[in-house]
């Protein structure tokens, strides 16, 4: 009897090692900066992407992303020479993504830049086209579960540089 109470001990002991919670959490993020809602936005964007981003090379599959105000996004963007962009881009090396308050202007505007830049890191390339290709997935799936009641900010009229196929403002 002693023998097999031992056993049960065991399993336990395995199956709570299944189940711990770092091998759940595979792939930590860190938000810093933006308000709740944007980091709640930002989140739930990122963990649609999870599964791809998990998928990479290598163990450290953590990521963070940086919300800056649109003046303090423009003083570091030039830092990184990202010249180009107007609103995020992100530098794969460091899986850090630098994202401007003016991606979260509207709703739009953030489903194209977040899953755009997300898309960079799912296909590691810094090619407009291969991230578009794996932000299109991303996009499609976050219309369906990170839409809230109540919206981080009013849908309203687009620049017209949303109708770009590129998602604006990106790099
Ligand atoms: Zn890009």
């Amino acid at each position: 009897m002693e023998y097999s109470a031992g056993r049960s001990l065991r399993c336990l002991a395995f199956c709570c090692c299944l189940f711990s919670p770092g091998l759940l959490l595979a792939q930590p993020l860190t938000v810093i900066g933006g308000s709740g809602l944007q980091k709640q936005l930002v989140a739930c964007i990122e963990h649609v992407a999870a599964k791809d981003l998990d998928r990479l090379p290598g163990a450290d599959h953590s990521m963070t992303i940086v919300i800056l105000e649109h003046e303090r996004f423009l003083q570091v963007k030039g830092s990184f020479g990202a010249q180009r962009t107007k609103l995020a881009f992100s530098h794969l090396s460091t899986r850090r993504m630098y994202l401007s308050s003016h991606v979260f202007r509207d709703l739009d505007t953030a489903l194209r830049c977040i899953p755009h830049e997300l898309g960079h890191f799912v296909t590691r390339s810094v090619y407009e086209g291969n991230a578009e290709i794996a932000a299109g997935r991303i996009r499609t799936r976050a219309r369906e579960v990170c839409i809230f009641p109540t919206e981080p900010v009013p849908r309203h009229a687009l620049s017209s540089q949303l109708k770009n196929s590129q998602a604006p403002g990106t790099e």
